[in-house]
């Protein structure tokens, strides 16, 4: 398959996705960019479900930057025990925080380039942040549904996230690179699973070359 079919095969079959999930979007909930940062920071090894049970009291008794850069350590850790590692988890909120407050006057800022000096937010973090909060196409969120679907349906054979974003960022229109990952995100959790992926009712089954027959 030439390099155009192969781009013309898969922004197909993301439109077919697309279509299947029009309401994809982020699962964490949040107000504004530095919530959002905070969840994702939080959504490490954990589900979003049960960040989104721990940030409403999180926000309420630190409302932004400021507050939380100035946060008592064993008050953080309490608050966000039950989404796990919550002594690294509590580190990266009180410094991210900071850096945000002594650097970025308080709000967070909105380049990658900059996102990405901030401590404990690396590149996936900082494409959430950009997709999400700022409405900015500047890169994919590779996430483990992100890779895992991506491989299957062959738009990539990397296992190295930044590799699969940049095969991606290659085959997919910069326009659609954050619903694509919400899209896919979606699709890995209801339909396409880690371990036995519901390929009969899978809405791109015929397209896909990891379709398993009667899957
Ligand atoms: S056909 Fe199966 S493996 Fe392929 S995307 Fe659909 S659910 Fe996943």
């Amino acid at each position: 398959m030439s390099a155009q079919v192969q781009r013309r095969h898969a922004a197909q079959t993301l439109r077919m996705l697309m279509d299947a999930y029009p309401g994809a979007d982020c699962a964490l909930a949040h107000r504004n960019a530095w919530e959002l940062l905070c969840a994702t920071i939080l959504s490490a090894q954990c589900t979003d479900k049960r960040v989104n049970m721990v940030t409403p009291a999180l926000f309420e008794r630190w409302p932004n930057a400021e507050a939380m850069a100035e946060a008592d350590p064993a008050e953080v850790e309490q608050a966000v025990q039950t989404t796990g590692f919550f002594r690294e988890k509590t580190k990266s909120l009180i410094a991210m925080s900071r850096d945000i407050v002594e650097r970025y006057e308080g709000r967070v800022p909105e380049t990658m380039k900059d996102l990405t000096t901030l401590r404990s937010v690396a590149r996936k973090t900082a494409n959430v942040i950009l997709g999400t909060a700022f409405g900015r196409n500047d890169g994919v969120v590779v996430d483990t549904h992100v890779g895992r679907l991506s491989r299957r349906l062959g738009w990539t054979d990397q296992t190295d996230p930044v590799k699969v974003e940049r095969d991606l960022m290659e085959l997919i229109p910069s326009k659609h690179w954050t619903a694509l990952a919400h899209t896919l995100i979606l699709h890995g959790r209801t339909i396409c699973e880690a371990r036995k992926p519901r390929c009969a009712e899978c809405p791109v089954a015929r397209r896909c070359p990891s379709m398993i027959p009667n899957g």
